[in-house]
């Protein structure tokens, strides 16, 4: 599918109107889109000049085009700040001003002017935070890893911890200003990795608000990504975020898998769940302002050095590239596969010419690059012709579109990038040549640009042969081809890709707004409906209720103040409590038994164990288990063919857990297995499967936790006037559900599901976590009354 296809569905939403002119964007960036300097001529720094900063021409682009239907804000970094010294010479000299030696009021006079020009609100860093967050932890720990680039020089993590503590502590100055400048109804935008914590602390201070994160860097595979020491700490501040948004569907999923298996979130396509939040996550690949560089590209300035660039090299054919000189982008590589070209090749030697702009401060790259060119140039060269052209500076935009415009291919040869914007510019300045584009399909790009020619960067031969393909394919291929790429880029621009970020925000916010129909269980309330009734049933669920679930089910230990106030709650003689569980009664013996005034029931209403009593009863005796041979053969099939799960053996049940096995291995397994039973079992026994938390348990049909609740109720000399119920699985919903029909007032009835609020449950309650759980046992347990 196509990405104009894919989010085409967004212009039809309908999206929130009256909302277009309440709130504002606030978009939150590492740096504002304008650099600030001051002249040094006039008398104070109360005077100062903006302009348009260099590079993210597409993100800043993106962000201006939303002014159009909405107010907008941007916070950043101030970045450097110049001061223009024209000495009476031609040139104006620059110094950069040092941040700790403007005053306040300097300050405030660059925040005021700021504001008034361009709506932007600068954040000051002192030059030890932007060491240590910028080109500390993002420069040397998040940018490599993002790009596959593993460090090799563990060390004893001082450095790291002293970087991360500035990322930390800068993500919080941004953060903080956030919330300073927030209004009730903003969206807010936060952008790239240099901010990644800013979600989580937006959302600690601000619980509703809807906030955005949009990753421009690639991520990478959860197999690199938890070589990161602080992968926690960075997933979850991303992970507050309603929408996180990548360039491409593999950063995407990543993402999804990395959260699944660092953190063990459960997740969907869709997006990661934890701790009652949804965060979605999606796709949007950036583009660039396509206007802009059709009106660039046919402007006065460019027409002359198009003529220029063809009488220069009137018998040649023009090879283009532009390219960051960092380890991802491929130069070398590139170099490399132009040699193997004109070995392969050498008709085209002293025909074609390779034209390649490079920028960095890497000085390394540089000379590996200087000697490579010498080593072709000298091989393959002549006095009068020079077949690579290496300028290594930032070239003029007129020149960069006269050589787009005039070249016969581009060559994108990067072994890993986000979005490579120069191959859609190249589209644009190549209305009228139809040239080929020609790009590595381990670029983001290359997945929305199906009609370039794709190679591997690492396949010198198959790159070489590309290039030849490219200089001798027909006319009418080229056309096609330009066609299509000239359609897609004029389509995906940094204008739609704005829009269907704010977009799809805003309809996640909506959809988790609306399905937020199991509301969170206030505990006053709950406090007050307990202390006003006089008698009472509570049954809580073990695993996930009253215990964390654990990875193996042995481990799951009673939390000791739970037991505290369990004890308490069952030592009221107005009260009834069990606990109803899945486990066996060995397990609920050991670690429960010994509350004297507690009920148990095992195995999913299997058993019951009255209070005051230590015998079990079988619920189930008179029941046929010949249906056991059949599941535990499937079952075992499923066992062999997942390493890490297992069958357990209840008295009437049957449990195949997975928690061990590979977190998205055994889900998928669980679902076949699944099937598998319903077809085979279900249809001609009197046995259910139950989908628990990482388990599947077949039992008899008539068996359930629900069965448990109704028998209590009917048994009870005096009708109960409080019911709780609460419970974290599929297999608590019977409870729900027979609470929902119990023949009491509804202000009496508290089913509770521990989960999300957007989890599908028959419960009238929600509450997030077990420690919400073991905080409501509190509140009944020392309740005044
Ligand atoms: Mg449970």
């Amino acid at each position: 599918m196509d990405d104009t296809a894919k989010y085409e569905g967004f212009n039809f939403l309908p999206l929130l109107a009256s909302d277009r002119n309440q709130g504002r964007i606030i978009h939150v960036t590492h740096q504002i889109p304008f650099e600030i300097s001051h002249d040094i001529k006039e008398d104070e720094r109360l005077h100062w000049s903006f302009a348009s900063r260099h590079g993210h021409a597409a993100m800043y682009a993106g962000m201006h085009s939303l002014i159009d239907e909405w107010e907008t804000i941007c916070i950043g970094w101030s970045g450097r700040i110049y001061e223009n010294s024209d000495s009476c010479s031609e040139d104006v000299t620059r110094q950069e001003v040092d941040v700790s030696s403007l005053t306040t009021e300097e300050k405030a006079s660059i925040r005021r002017q700021l504001e008034q020009e361009h709506n932007c609100i600068p954040l000051f860093l002192d030059n030890e935070s932007i060491d240590g967050h910028y080109y500390g932890y993002c420069k040397t720990l998040l940018w490599p890893l993002f790009n596959y680039i593993v460090w090799n020089d563990a060390t004893d993590g001082r450095i790291e911890q002293k970087q991360w503590n500035y990322y930390e502590a800068v993500n919080q100055k941004y953060a903080d200003l956030v919330v300073e400048e927030y209004q009730t109804g903003d969206v807010i935008w936060i952008h790239d990795y240099h901010l990644l914590l800013v979600p989580n602390m937006v959302r600690a201070k601000l619980p509703k608000a809807r906030i955005g994160l949009f990753v421009h860097s690639p991520f990478p595979s959860s197999e690199l990504f938890r070589c990161l020491p602080k992968r926690q700490e960075i997933l979850k501040g991303m992970l507050a975020a309603n929408l996180v948004g990548f360039q491409t569907y593999a950063n995407s999923r990543h993402f999804i898998s990395t959260s699944t298996r660092v953190l063990g979130y459960e997740s969907s396509p869709d997006g990661v769940e934890y701790e009652g939040h949804f965060c979605h996550v999606g796709t949007f690949p950036i583009g660039i302002d396509a206007d802009a560089v059709d009106s660039l590209r046919k402007s006065s300035d460019v027409v002359p050095n198009i003529k220029a660039i063809a009488e220069m090299y009137s018998d040649k054919k023009i090879l283009v590239a532009r390219d960051k000189l960092d380890l991802v982008q491929g130069v070398l590589q590139k170099l490399a596969a132009f040699e193997k070209f004109l070995i392969d090749y050498p008709q085209w030697q002293n025909k074609v010419v390779l034209i390649q702009v490079t920028s960095s401060d890497n000085v390394k790259n540089e000379h590996k690059v200087a000697e490579m060119v010498a080593h072709i140039n000298g091989t393959y060269g002549s006095l009068e012709f020079t077949p690579v052209h290496h300028y290594h500076h930032q070239i003029h935009a007129d020149e960069y579109y006269a050589l787009l415009s005039s070249a016969d291919a581009a060559l994108i040869t990067a072994v890993r990038d986000g979005m490579n914007t120069t191959c859609l510019e190249y589209v644009m300045c190549q209305q009228e040549k139809h040239g080929s584009l020609i790009v590595s399909e381990l670029t983001g790009t290359a997945g929305s640009m199906g009609s370039a020619l794709l190679v591997n960067p690492w396949d010198y031969s198959g790159v070489a042969k590309t290039i030849h393909d490219a200089l001798t394919m027909s006319e009418e291929e080229k056309l096609t081809r330009h066609i299509q790429l000239l359609a897609h880029v004029r389509s995906n621009t940094t204008t739609f890709w704005a829009h269907s970020f704010i977009k799809m925000l805003l309809h996640t916010c909506l959809l988790s707004e609306q399905s937020k129909n199991t509301p969170k269980l206030k505990l006053d309330y709950l406090e007050d409906q307990y202390n006003s009734s006089k008698k009472r049933l509570l049954c809580f669920d073990y695993d996930g209720t009253l215990t964390p679930i654990t990875k193996t089910p042995m481990a799951a230990i009673p939390p000791k103040n739970m037991l505290e106030y369990l004890e308490q709650l069952c030592n009221d003689p107005r009260n009834e409590v069990w606990v109803i569980s899945g486990r066996d009664e060995t397990a609920l013996t050991n670690w429960l038994g010994h509350i004297e005034n507690l009920g148990l029931s095992a195995e999913h209403g299997s058993f019951m164990r009255y209070p005051k009593s230590e015998k079990w009863i079988n619920l189930t005796q008179d029941l046929d288990m010949a249906w056991k041979n059949d599941v535990v053969e499937i079952f075992n099939y499923y066992t062999e063919r997942t390493t890490g799960s297992f069958v357990e053996h209840k008295r009437c049940a049957l449990t195949w857990h997975y928690r061990l096995a590979d977190p998205e291995y055994g889900p998928f397994q669980a679902k076949e297995c699944k099937n598998h039973l319903e077809q085979a079992v279900l249809s001609k026994l009197p046995v259910e499967v139950l989908v628990g938390k990482k388990n599947l348990e077949v039992r008899p049909a008539c068996v359930n936790k629900g069965e448990i609740v109704n028998k209590l109720i009917a048994s009870s000399p005096t009708p109960f006037d409080f019911i709780m119920c609460c419970g974290d699985d599929k297999t608590d919903e019977d409870m729900f559900k027979v609470l929902k029909k119990a023949d009491i007032y509804e202000h009496q009835k508290f089913s509770v599901m521990v989960g999300s609020e957007d989890q599908q449950t028959q419960a009238l309650w929600h509450l997030p976590t077990v420690s919400d759980v073991i905080e409501s046992l509190k509140v009944m347990s020392t309740s005044s009354y």
